[in-house]
Order: C-alpha cells, then structure tokens, then sequence
C-alpha cells in the first residue's frame, strides 16, 4: 500500500488533500492513506477556538470544519493524532478515538488501528515532565493553565501502550523521542535549525516517554512532525536484528517538506480502519485506573482480568471491527452567520458512548470536574465542599 505521511497539519486540510491529488496525477499512482502526526486543528466552529492554544494571531477557522459539515469529503481515508495545537475539547470527546468527520479518523489520546494488516499506533500530545505523573484532571472550559497541559502526555497512556507485545508496524508521535537525533545526521540537522542545537548537545531535545515506547514497541516506522523540520534516522535495536526508520516532516508550508508517499509492503487492498483487538482488551483493563483527577493512576492496582482478550475477540467476532460510525455532536462553522457565543462544549460523543458500551464499560469522561481537579492542583490543602 502507498502511504502519505504529513507532519503538522495547523488546520490546512485542503492544501494538503490537493497536493495528494497533484501527486497521483502526476506519477498516476493512488494514496491508500494519509497519516497526520498532530497539530491537526479539528476546529469545528467558533467555539472550539477557545480550546485552542494559539497566539491571537493564528486564530482561524481553516478549513477542518468544512469535512466536519459535510460540505467538503475528505478523499483518502486520514488517520491524525493530537499534538500541542488542538481543540482539546473534541479530542477529549474522543479520548478512544474514533471519526472526527467522515473519513478522517482520530487515533485517541494513546490509540493502535488496524489498517488492512498494517497496525498503525500513535500517542498524542507533547511531554513535559511536570504533567507525565499526572491524570487527565482538565476539562473544558479551559482555563489559561490547563489550556497549555491538557496536551502534555500522561503516564496512564504511555503506560496501556507499553502493555502492547504483538507486532506494530507504524508509529506515530508529535514531538520526537528523546535522542533520535544521535541515530541520524543531526549535523545536519542544526545546520538547517540552528534553534537546536543546544537541546541536541544537551540531550534535552524530544519527549522521554516516546523514546520509552520506540525501545519496547520497535515498530518498523516511526513517524513524527513537531520541530517544523525533515529529519530521517535509523534506529538498531540490536540483538534481534529489528530496525525503526524514522521520519519527522514540517508542516504544511510553500516550499517545505511537510509531505513524504512510502509503499509499505501489505496484502491487497481495499483498506479500511478497524479496531486492534490487542488494544480494546488493554483499554479494557485500563480502563477502571483511569486517573481522573491531577493524580497518577495506581498502577498496583489492575485487576486481573484474564477475559479480556476473549470478550473482546468474541464482541468483534459478533459486530464486526470496524469503528462506530461518524456522529456530528456540535453544529458546525457557517461563515453567514456568527456562532461565537457560548462557551465550547464537551456533550457525549456517541460513538465513545457505543464504544464503552461494546466493551462493557462505564462512561467517565465527564468525571473528575473542572472545578475540584484545579482547585486540587492549585490549592493542594483547601477542601471543596
Ligand atoms: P509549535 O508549532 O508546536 O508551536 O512549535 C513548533 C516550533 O517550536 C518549531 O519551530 C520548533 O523548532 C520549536 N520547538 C518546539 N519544541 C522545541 C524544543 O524542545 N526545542 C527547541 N529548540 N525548539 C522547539
Ligand atoms: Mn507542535
């Protein structure tokens, strides 16, 4: 299968579809798949800007909303993780992924797909070490602290992730894994990005967690966008001969390389998203740690669900893997008319509503308020009555 990888996509959907499209014209080959690595902008309308973490001046609408109406239909089936750009209010309304608009599929806060054969995972956000201990306490509205750490990864995620032992082939993670620069030509590198250097010589550069995961997973692809830059490295891990090639692209600029096709080896076609039974039975076992407030989760206590593989097995035996279907949960951007009253908003989304249901579990995203989890984190000593 042919595979386009994209590095920050800030919203420019119709660029980078039309470029596709000038491609497979251009060489007559067709695109099986599109993997975007964050900084995707799924601004659906006025008021999910408020959940976006930009300086004033990039406060557009671009053109995600447009495949979100209906109006415009995305041409090649889209997988997109989180990066540190984002309407984090409808990410978390998918924290187990699923269809942001129709064809454009979210891979969740942690997530791994199945595309034809090829497992696809992938880890939202960026890492900052102050937040990876913490639990997913933001909820929306945003205020201007956890605006800027609704994104940074968590350990709980990292930590399902690392629970994964079959195969995976592609990765994807929005700022880099931590040393990646010491497998590739980072002379390069700081030649053309002189701003990272110092991280470089300091071993500071990219996010320890994903550096973690590339040890254990060893995925066969890695791929990741972030530092506005190309970078390819090969990574060795050693004794049994497995090997990751690693890509970073730029965003989606005049002139810049934010756009790479790969023909990865698969069985034939057609292709489309299906849920990973691995993952589903992790998730599923996960799932009653799930830290809902600023607290880590208690790791200790898992508890031993052996069924789990089976129960999710004979679920997706039963109603087959593909994802639940798109549902439009907010209206959608009308350039006529100004929606920009209100607050953003976080309803149930159905589709993590059915999810939860096939796997038998409760919904708790909308636990853990936005009011107790601040006042808990800020004022460690003040109880809430
Ligand atoms: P973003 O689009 O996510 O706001 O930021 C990307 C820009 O910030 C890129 O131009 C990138 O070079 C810079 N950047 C992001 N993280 C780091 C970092 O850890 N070190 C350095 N030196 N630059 C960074
Ligand atoms: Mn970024």
């Amino acid at each position: 299968m042919k595979i386009a990888v994209e590095g920050c996509m800030h919203g420019d959907l119709d660029t980078v579809y039309q470029t596709i499209q000038h491609l497979e014209k251009l060489h007559d080959i067709k695109i099986d798949l599109l993997l975007c690595c964050g900084d995707f902008q799924a601004i659906r309308n006025e008021r999910d800007m408020q959940s976006l973490n930009v300086l004033p001046k990039y406060k557009e609408m671009k053109s995600f909303w447009k495949y979100y109406s209906g109006q415009e239909v995305a041409p090649i089936p889209t997988i997109f993780i989180g990066g540190n750009h984002e309407a984090s209010n409808y990410l978390w309304e998918l924290y187990y992924g699923g269809w942001a608009a129709p064809n454009i599929f979210f891979l969740g806060c942690a997530g791994v797909v199945k595309f034809g054969n090829i497992r696809i995972g992938g880890l939202s956000g960026i890492y900052n070490a102050g937040d990876y201990h913490r639990g997913h306490y933001e909820r929306p509205p945003y205020n201007e602290k956890t605006i800027r750490s609704v994104y940074h990864v968590r350990e709980y995620d990292v930590h399902k992730l690392m629970q994964v032992a079959e195969p995976i082939d592609i990765f994807l993670s929005h700022d880099w894994p931590l040393g990646i620069t010491d497998c590739g030509n980072w002379q390069q590198l700081v030649r053309f990005k002189p701003g990272l250097e110092k991280d470089i010589q300091a071993g500071t550069l990219g996010n320890r967690a994903a550096a973690e995961l590339l040890e254990k997973l060893k995925p066969s692809y890695w791929f990741s966008a972030h530092l506005h830059c190309k970078f390819s490295a090969l990574v060795d891990h050693g004794k049994d001969g497995r090997k990751t090639k690693f890509l970073a692209l730029d965003k989606c600029l005049p002139q810049r390389r934010f756009l790479q096709i790969l023909e990865i080896e698969s069985e034939c076609g057609p292709f489309e998203i299906h849920y990973d039974e691995e993952w589903l039975a992790i998730t599923r076992k996960f799932n009653s740690i799930f830290p809902l407030t600023n607290k880590n989760a208690n790791f200790s206590t898992i508890p031993d669900i052996r069924d789990c593989r089976e129960l999710v097995r004979s679920k997706l035996e039963a109603r087959g893997a593909k994802p639940f279907e798109f549902a439009r949960t907010v209206p959608a951007y009308d350039p006529n008319q100004s929606q920009s009253k209100g607050i953003a908003e976080c309803p149930r989304n159905p589709q993590t509503e059915s999810f939860l249901q096939l796997l038998e579990l409760p919904y708790l995203l909308d636990q853990g308020t936005a009011l107790t989890a601040t006042a808990a984190c800020d004022m460690p000593s003040l109880s809430i009555k």
